[in-house]
């Protein structure tokens, strides 16, 4: 077997090959740490029967861990820089597949049917660019993709917001987004020093796994979504202040709020970071049922 991509040495090597120079806009610090990526790829548990789809191969070092653990990698880079460096370094795999692709853009739904109908078992293992994290995370949940979940590096801030609970100040309206659909946990947090070249902020390793159903069954999602982000407007007003004036008119329908909040038995006076989902979601509903 050939040395690991992601030791300095031999990054340095590639890179010097191809004259490859990072670019901050796509954020690029690859990893060279081999324990690293073999620590991550163990947190996404992948046989052969599994695949692994990856967003932002980079130079392959984590594509490499994970082509010798999965039966199949289906891999997104957005930069044309890095095909011929990804031809050369991942010739030993033959189950790779590099889709040139800004994976916001990309028809998620026709490639999972096309490249990934033999495998039920399918997991999103990537080192994010950590400029695009949430947009990611957002697209691949509401593409509504049949994954097991997702093993993904990530600034470390964003991951204690994703994963937090109720009643922490990291708590928010994106860890309701994710939550709703996913459990979530903080893996490993990583050092500055795996990578090249060392990203200016802390990083973490979350892991995602599907629910079997969302954490609160309502009557309209994208709803539940609003209103939550409307209770964070401003986070140190109360709930009752938020959703005046988040909700469509909502300063002239002070009196139908309050009522949907009490019939929640959620007091006016509370701020939304100390709502659970499963209040969120009642709450969503009382409201619905007033402003549809
Ligand atoms: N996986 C590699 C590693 O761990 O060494 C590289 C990770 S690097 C943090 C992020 C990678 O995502 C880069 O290769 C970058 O070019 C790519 N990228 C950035 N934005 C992207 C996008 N919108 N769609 C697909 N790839 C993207």
């Amino acid at each position: 077997m050939m040395k690991d991509i992601a030791t300095p040495v031999r990054t340095q090597e590639i890179l010097k090959k191809y004259g490859f120079s990072f670019k901050k806009s796509l954020g690029q610090n690859f990893l060279i740490d081999p324990n690293i990526l073999r620590n991550i790829v163990s947190h996404a548990e992948l046989t052969k029967d599994s695949a692994a789809v990856e967003i932002g191969p980079g130079i392959g070092a984590l594509t490499e861990h994970l082509a010798r653990a999965a039966g199949k990698v289906v891999s997104f880079e957005i930069d044309q820089r890095l095909l011929p460096v990804l031809e050369d370094t991942l010739s030993p795999y033959d189950n790779v597949q590099i889709i040139h692709s800004d994976i916001l853009e990309a028809d998620t739904k026709t490639i999972f049917a096309e490249q990934l109908a033999d495998f039920e078992d399918i997991m999103v293992v990537a080192n994010l660019p950590y400029y695009v994290t949430t947009p990611i995370l957002l697209k691949l949940l509401h593409d509504r993709l049949p994954i097991r979940g997702m093993v993904v590096m990530m600034q470390k801030e964003v991951a204690d917001r994703i994963t937090a609970k109720p009643g922490t100040k990291e708590y928010g309206s994106l860890s309701i987004a994710i939550q709703y659909y996913m459990d979530a946990e903080v893996a490993m947090t990583v050092p500055k020093t795996v990578f090249m070249p060392p990203p200016n902020v802390d990083s973490a390793v979350i892991k995602l796994t599907r629910r079997n159903e969302p954490a609160v069954l309502v009557k309209d999602e994208d709803f539940l979504f609003l209103v939550s982000r409307g209770s964070f407007v401003q986070r140190r007003k109360t709930i009752l202040n938020n959703l005046q004036t988040s909700l469509p008119e909502g300063k002239a329908r002070k009196e139908e709020i309050l009522k949907a909040l009490e019939d929640t038995g959620i007091e006016p006076s509370r701020r939304g970071e100390t709502l659970s989902i499963q209040e969120f979601g009642a709450l969503a509903d009382a409201l619905h049922e007033t402003f549809y």
